[in-house]
């Protein structure tokens, strides 16, 4: 690429974002979707290595591709018949959604003999959507012993995603909505493999109110790599 097209500086939109999210015990979740390898390496050579993808086939691709010691999240939909690609190293899977991907994950799991890290995803945008669960959809989960058939799954927190608006006010209901469902099933007793540990909230446009209600992980993309095509 050259220096003309080359107008984000990865290495220091990269750097800035590490700084200041260290300081505030909040994960860093660079997504990467659609970006080559190549510009993966420059976050990587600037000490970066949590990443996130939405589609199993550039996960994968990407994983065989870039170095060992990525730590690969995968934070885009997932079909249950993709599982099997992504099982043995996934290092997080957000987007955890229904009763039915839970237990392929769990299936797979077991195969690859390995405890898949996953993030129950919750609808909290008032956009319509199929994909998430609601607060009462996990306590039936938890009241009919749903996880403890599970043991391949390692449930580590909630990740959510606000309405897509610029309404700020709303974007932080949504937030402290996310954010109080967690705090309310970490009262509770949960099952071995069930912890409330992570809270994922947050992306470009709308981390700073992310991080004011709470979210110890944000998943940043064009704020650090740019515009996506
Ligand atoms: C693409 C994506 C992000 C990052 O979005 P940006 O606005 O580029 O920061 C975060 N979370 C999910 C689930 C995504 O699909």
């Amino acid at each position: 690429m050259t220096k003309t097209t080359r107008e984000v500086n990865i290495v220091q939109n990269i750097t800035e974002f590490r700084k200041e999210l260290e300081g505030k015990d909040c994960v860093l979740v660079a997504v990467s979707k659609t970006k080559p390898a190549e510009v993966i390496m420059e976050a990587y050579e600037a000490g970066h290595r949590v990443f996130g993808e939405n589609k199993v086939q550039e996960l994968t691709g990407k994983y065989e591709k870039l170095p060992k010691d990525i730590e690969w999240h995968m934070i885009g939909h997932l079909q249950r018949n993709k599982v099997k690609y992504i099982a043995e190293f996934v290092s997080l899977i957000h987007s955890a959604d229904s009763p039915r991907l839970l237990r392929a994950i769990n299936k797979e799991g077991k195969k690859a003999g390995r405890v898949v890290p996953c993030l129950l995803q919750v609808h909290i945008a008032e956009e319509e959507s199929k994909y998430g669960f609601d607060e009462k959809e996990i306590l039936n989960l938890l009241e009919n012993g749903f996880f403890e058939e599970l043991p391949f799954v390692q449930v580590r927190g909630l990740m959510g995603m606000a309405t897509f608006t610029d309404n700020q006010t709303q974007i932080r209901k949504e937030f402290q909505s996310l954010a109080a469902l967690y705090h309310r099933l970490n009262e509770r007793t949960l099952p071995e493999n069930v912890k409330m540990e992570v809270l994922s909230m947050g992306m470009s446009g709308d981390f700073k109110i992310a991080l004011d209600e709470g979210s110890n992980m944000v998943r940043v993309g064009s704020a650090i790599f740019g515009a996506r095509n």
